[in-house]
């Protein structure tokens, strides 16, 4: 039991919910399904809006359930979340985006990969260490890599998370906020932490082209972004209408259906060989 603790699993409390024992059975789940090799990398394509070109991807994980089939992450990820299993996938997740970095840089695509942390990984005083061995495990310089995070992630210990997103960045790991203007924004917080890139909400995107109060959002972000000397990126780009309008206001970089949808990171170097953007 105190190495289940360890890995910051919450004790049992029966107040607490009633359906304790599934979640309980979810839990020991997750633990098999890392052993058992069942989470898959998914990956989606970043591409420079004016060129076209592939500059990196997004790591999005995907459970291939033995019964229920695939698992997408919004059905586990809040409850690995709140029991601190996500420290093991977070870990998971790097170590194979490391290894898929490692194999393009040897064919000579030179990518940057994205991956996404939650609050506990946030809070969690041993990632800076656990990220330095996946970058000797891989040979990977730190530039590699950029940190997706939340505004709800970072405003729930905003200085345990500053501490830890400095010393992150001090790496040399490039560091982007996520979902930018859906969470409690704290514009305060971008001019503190150590930020490369704004990643605007798909919500904002999704259906920009028609939407009047969308497309001035998203200008105001663009421009945000680019006055704090940051990089910006799109998500939810479904359609070539929004990627022009995107590419117009100035957008630097955008991921979505109309590109790609996340594909298995078995299929990315297949994928960028037929790209004509
Ligand atoms: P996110 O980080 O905001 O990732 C973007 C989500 O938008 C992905 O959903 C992606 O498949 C989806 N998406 C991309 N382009 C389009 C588009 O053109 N249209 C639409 N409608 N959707 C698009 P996905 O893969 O289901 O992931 C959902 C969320 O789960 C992610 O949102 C992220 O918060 C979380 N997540 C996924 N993988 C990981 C992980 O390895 N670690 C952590 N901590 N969270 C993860
Ligand atoms: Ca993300
Ligand atoms: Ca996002
Ligand atoms: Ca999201």
């Amino acid at each position: 039991a105190a190495k289940q603790r360890n890995d910051g699993a919450v004790a049992y409390d029966a107040a607490m919910d009633k359906s304790s024992a599934k979640s309980l059975s979810l839990l020991t789940e997750l633990r098999n399904a890392i052993e058992r090799n069942e989470f898959r990398l998914h990956v989606q394509p970043k591409i420079r809006l004016d060129t076209g070109e592939v500059v990196g991807v997004e790591s999005l994980v995907r459970w291939a359930h033995p019964e229920r089939g695939n698992v997408f992450p919004d059905e586990f990820i809040p409850f690995a979340e709140q029991t601190g299993f996500i420290r093991v996938l977070t870990r998971w997740v790097l170590d194979q985006s490391g290894a898929l970095c490692s194999q393009l840089q040897r064919q000579g695509i030179h990518l940057k990969i994205s991956v996404n942390l939650s609050t506990r990984d946030l809070l969690d005083q041993d990632l800076p260490a656990k990220f330095r061995d996946i970058l000797t495990r891989h040979q990977l310089a730190a530039g590699s890599f950029c940190l997706e995070i939340t505004e709800s992630a970072i405003m729930d210990d905003p200085v345990r998370a500053q501490q830890t997103l400095e010393r992150l960045h001090a790496m040399g790991v490039d560091l982007s906020i996520d979902d930018f203007g859906t969470g409690y924004s704290s514009l305060a917080y971008l001019k503190r932490l150590p930020v490369d890139e704004l990643k605007i909400d798909k919500s904002f995107v999704l259906n920009m082209e028609n939407d009047i109060g969308d497309t001035k959002i998203v200008r105001s972000t663009i421009d945000l972004g680019h006055n704090m000397g940051l990089r910006v990126v799109a998500e939810g780009i479904e359609s070539e209408a929004v990627w022009r309008l995107l590419a117009a206001l100035g957008c630097d970089q955008g991921q979505g259906y109309f590109m790609s949808r996340p594909i298995a990171a078995d299929k990315l170097v297949g994928w960028i060989a037929a790209w004509t953007p």
